[in-house]
């Protein structure tokens, strides 16, 4: 009797003391959730302090000061202010629209919603997951629309940048939910079918095909998907386009055609890029490149992307993300029951579909802090497309001056918190480039 009594006594103190595995996870994920806003939070602080007292001195890199009046300078660290500022609220704005999917019953009520919608159909259909998939994906586009309006309009639009109309703005978005939905709906019907039907090891399988599709992509890329939000015309006859073609035979890129960008249309921000695969890719220069950089700067541009390719970053690019992707869908697999997962984010029962989307809302907090491993090694691949650059052209001028003309025409932050780069550039900060540039300048002499 007196055992039986300690017993129950145990038992309910056990009972008060224990918290569930539902409350551990949703402890675990808001404790690294709050402390990943926190570190956000400190980082763009600490740069927005550093960049205001440069600022204060009057500070410009040396090389600099030749080329940049002190204008311009003022207003780039004005821009770099006013970005750093809406980077400060949208942080709240997106952890509060995370928190409110999470636990403010959306996931649940999606659910009940795609259920049934789905449910007249055929399980084969895979059609309740698709509906939960790209409704959730669908909310989170509606909710992201206050600050992303403000970027554009606002923001940008006060420096000069933004080129978009409103009406633009509007299609861009109409086309991207389209295209969403042509891409999604086949891409989750395999998924999910897989998911269904290829017991244990489907994380396998949809490994394998998601990266055959993700190839797919690639290669239809520039001629059907990038057409639909920009006009691509061939680099007219004359000395640049001759420039880039012997540059290109001289390295042994093979290429499909050299295309401008009417990039103008929507920003006044200034790039060039290659696209495709194999023998189809295709050179794009955004027109702002074109009309401002000398043809000198632009070759050394186009020879630091070819620098890209001929050292096999985007392949080594690929490999990284193809390991997370693994580490990823072997992750889901194991959460794939467990039903305390699915209960700390409102959802009753456990599903193929719920385990998708959770995962990607969950995930965050903890790759966010893979960023500055991602960055670090996407930094040191500029810094030796710069050096293939500048070797291959047997001069450091023209990458140098390009570099300061991309800088001052993006407004660029000259003087970024070295933690803040660290974390978030996957771009050196041009005064880092420049002397590394210079340093090879000096062993070629
Ligand atoms: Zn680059």
């Amino acid at each position: 009797m007196i055992a039986r009594q300690s017993q129950n006594v145990y038992k309910s103190i056990h009972a008060r003391c224990m918290i569930s595995a539902e409350q551990l996870i949703v402890l675990l994920f808001l404790g690294l959730f709050f402390l990943e806003l926190l570190t956000e939070f400190c980082l763009n602080e600490a740069n927005l302090r550093y960049v205001r007292k440069r600022l204060q001195d009057q500070n410009i890199p040396k090389f600099l000061r030749a080329k940049l009046t002190p204008e311009t300078y003022q207003k780039s660290v004005r821009y770099t202010l006013a970005k750093g500022s809406f980077e400060r609220w949208s942080q709240i704005y997106g952890r509060a629209v995370t928190i409110f999917v999470l636990f403010g019953g959306v996931l649940a009520y999606l659910n009940h919603f795609s259920q049934n919608l789905g449910n007249g159909l055929p399980t084969w259909t895979q059609a309740t997951g698709i509906i939960f998939c790209l409704s959730a994906s669908l909310v989170v586009s509606v909710l992201s629309l206050p600050p992303d309006l403000y970027h554009t309009f606002v923001l940008e639009e006060r420096f000069g940048f933004n080129k978009t109309s409103p009406a633009l703005y509007l299609t861009d978005k109409l086309k991207g939910l389209a295209l969403g939905f042509v891409i999604g709906v086949p891409f989750l019907f395999v998924v999910l079918s897989v998911m269904r039907s290829a017991g244990f090891y489907w994380w396998l399988y949809a490994f394998l095909f998601i990266l055959a599709f993700q190839l797919l992509l690639v290669i239809f890329y520039p001629t059907l998907i990038a057409p639909l939000f920009n006009k691509f015309t061939p680099l007219e006859e004359g000395e640049l386009r001759q420039r880039i073609m012997l540059l290109a035979t001289q390295l042994g890129f093979q290429t499909s055609g050299i295309y401008t960008m009417d990039g103008s249309r929507r920003s006044a921000h200034s790039n060039a890029y290659f696209t495709g695969l194999g023998r189809s890719k295709r050179i794009v220069l955004f027109d702002t490149l074109v009309k401002e950089a000398t043809i000198d700067q632009a070759v050394a541009v186009l020879a630091h992307e070819i620098g890209h390719y001929k050292l096999k970053h985007v392949r080594k690019r690929l490999i990284l993300q193809s390991a997370f992707l693994f580490l990823g869908l072997y992750l889901i697999s194991l959460l794939l029951d467990y039903e305390p997962f699915f209960h700390a984010f409102g959802l009753e029962q456990p599903s193929h579909y719920g385990a998708l989307v959770l995962f990607a809302f969950v995930s965050g907090p903890f790759t966010f802090y893979l960023s500055p491993l991602l960055n670090h090694v996407s930094r040191k691949h500029e810094y030796e497309a710069d050096r293939y650059a500048v070797q291959e052209l047997r001069n450091s001028k023209p990458m140098e001056e390009a570099l300061i003309k991309l800088t001052v025409t993006n407004l660029s932050n000259l003087t970024p918190h070295p933690w803040y780069s660290a974390y978030h550039y996957s771009h050196p900060a041009v005064a880092e480039r420049i002397q590394a540039i210079q340093g090879l300048a000096l062993e070629q002499q």
